[in-house]
């Protein structure tokens, strides 16, 4: 039946006007034209305030939700206002602007399913990619051996010690792979402490020195650091943070210097490893903490990077509330940056106790 706003107002208009002259017509000694004219105003009265009814109200807003449907069928998303549905009195346009939130949602969960979905394939493959590469190595160097190899002696000790690098390689990849995703799972908890950042850094120069020397660099901090600089952190995972941020500084450089050096300032301590190296273009800044990702694919591979250093670094901070920096200009070098909370010595910590016990004491007194 083809029924819209206009047709409905006719027939209720119709039956309103019908009883009504009917009812006035049992009144006594009420004329024709009166009738009449009640019948026609009441029809005319009726009709004018159903189909301004139905039209603005019920039809117009139903014709608004097929329209929407409509158009989230073509997934198109882009022509209503998503308001808050709350803000209106019509519950037709709440329901419309329910529908339209609804699809809206379901339309940017099945959006990122897909781009996870994108993203675990790529995982995948780059990960086979990865761990391929060192076992294939180390697979060609103990069957050249096997193949007769293992006479020479010469060969014999540069083929091991090449099948034992590229079995490191892998050992580093796999180990880096658990690191990531054990914090990306939130399997590894971070435990908070206050530490002296200055002492950890010394550390962490003393073990890299070596590696430091072999390339003819220099190492050290920017400043001289009398006084320590508490940080609360995860001391073991700032430790490794700064582990990867040196390593990196000392296989993308080739002569000069690294650098660590700190700000405080206000409620923060502000964490900067500088170095002289190769930098890294602008165009490639935001996707070098991306796991697996590369500027110069050959040069990392060969100085034994597992490509995930760097992500590790931006998961472990992220997970302390802050995010790595950087900045960077090719040929002349880069600096790392990150922020931590400033933390107490364990002197100011036993002095807030103290001063917390003589309140508590005072106000039992
Ligand atoms: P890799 O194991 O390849 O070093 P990372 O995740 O640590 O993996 O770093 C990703 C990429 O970022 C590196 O391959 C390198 O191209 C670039 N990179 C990182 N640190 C530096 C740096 N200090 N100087 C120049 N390039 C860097």
């Amino acid at each position: 039946m083809f029924l819209n706003s206009r047709v409905v107002a006719l027939v209720l208009a119709v039956v309103v006007a019908a009883v009504t002259t009917a009812f006035l017509s049992l009144v006594p000694e009420v004329s024709d034209q009166a009738l009449l004219v009640a019948a026609l105003l009441s029809f005319a009265a009726t009709y004018l305030l159903l189909y301004i009814t139905f039209e603005f109200l019920v039809f117009k807003e139903i014709g608004e939700i097929y329209k929407v449907l409509n158009k989230m069928r073509k997934k198109d998303f882009s022509f209503i206002d998503a308001g808050d549905s709350s803000n209106t009195n019509n519950p037709l346009k709440r329901i419309n602007r329910e529908i339209y939130n609804y699809g809206v949602n379901r339309n940017k969960e099945i959006e990122d399913l897909r781009r996870l979905e994108v993203f675990r394939r790529e995982f995948l493959a780059d990960v086979s990619h990865e761990l391929k590469t060192p076992v294939f190595a180390a697979q060609g160097f103990v069957h050249t051996l096997l193949d007769g190899a293992v006479d020479d002696k010469k060969v014999r000790m540069k083929f091991l010690k090449r099948a034992a690098k590229s079995l490191d390689n892998l050992d580093s990849l796999i180990h880096d792979l658990l690191t990531l995703s054990q914090i990306e799972i939130g399997e590894i908890k971070m435990h908070l402490e206050h530490f002296d950042i200055v002492r950890t850094a010394h550390e962490v120069i003393d073990q890299l020195e070596n590696k430091v020397e072999k390339k003819g660099l220099e190492i050290g901090l920017d400043n001289e650091y009398p006084d320590p600089i508490f940080v609360h952190a995860d001391a073991e995972r700032i430790y490794r943070v700064l582990i990867n941020l040196i390593s990196n500084a000392i296989k993308y450089t080739h002569k000069g210097r690294i650098g660590l050096g700190f700000e405080v300032k206000g409620n923060e301590v502000r964490v900067f490893v500088r170095d002289t190296g190769v930098g890294i273009p602008t165009e490639d800044l935001d996707r070098i903490f991306e796991r697996f990702f590369r500027v110069d694919k050959s040069r990392s591979k060969d100085s034994g990077g597992t490509g995930l250093g760097l992500a590790i670094v931006k998961h472990i901070l992220e997970a302390h509330d802050t995010h790595v920096g950087v900045v960077s200009t090719v040929n002349k070098g880069s600096v790392f940056s990150f922020k931590l909370p400033i933390g107490q010595s364990t002197e100011e910590m036993e002095e807030e106790a103290n001063q917390e016990l003589e309140l508590l004491e005072v106000k039992d007194a």
